[in-house]
């Protein structure tokens, strides 16, 4: 099994409900946010800082200001980086989802 199969897939709605409440929970504070590199994702077993979910998977690394000012760097995944840069998951993943 190739690493890559391993990636957290979201399965099924109850999956999909569960990421969005924690992408809006995690980004609820962020005020300011810009990816560093689109074109320069990297592999990592690390959590993804915005979901929490804990298979490897490509990240993308951010930079987020909070509404306080306070400023952070964050390695997110595909379905984060996906949720941030068009405001939803793309759409042969929610298809999948949706014929479950
Ligand atoms: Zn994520």
């Amino acid at each position: 099994m190739s690493k890559m199969s391993q990636w957290p897939h979201l399965n099924n709605k109850l999956d999909l409900e569960r990421f969005y409440a924690r992408f809006k929970n995690a980004t609820d504070e962020w005020e300011f946010i810009q990816c560093q590199n689109y074109h320069d994702s990297h592999f990592s077993h690390t959590p993804c800082e915005v979901c929490m979910r804990e298979l490897g998977g490509e990240r993308w690394t951010y930079t987020v200001i909070l509404k306080c000012g306070a400023k952070f760097e964050y390695e997110v995944c595909i379905d984060c980086h996906e949720m941030i840069q068009f405001g939803d998951l793309n759409e042969p993943e929610l298809m999948k989802i949706e014929e479950e």
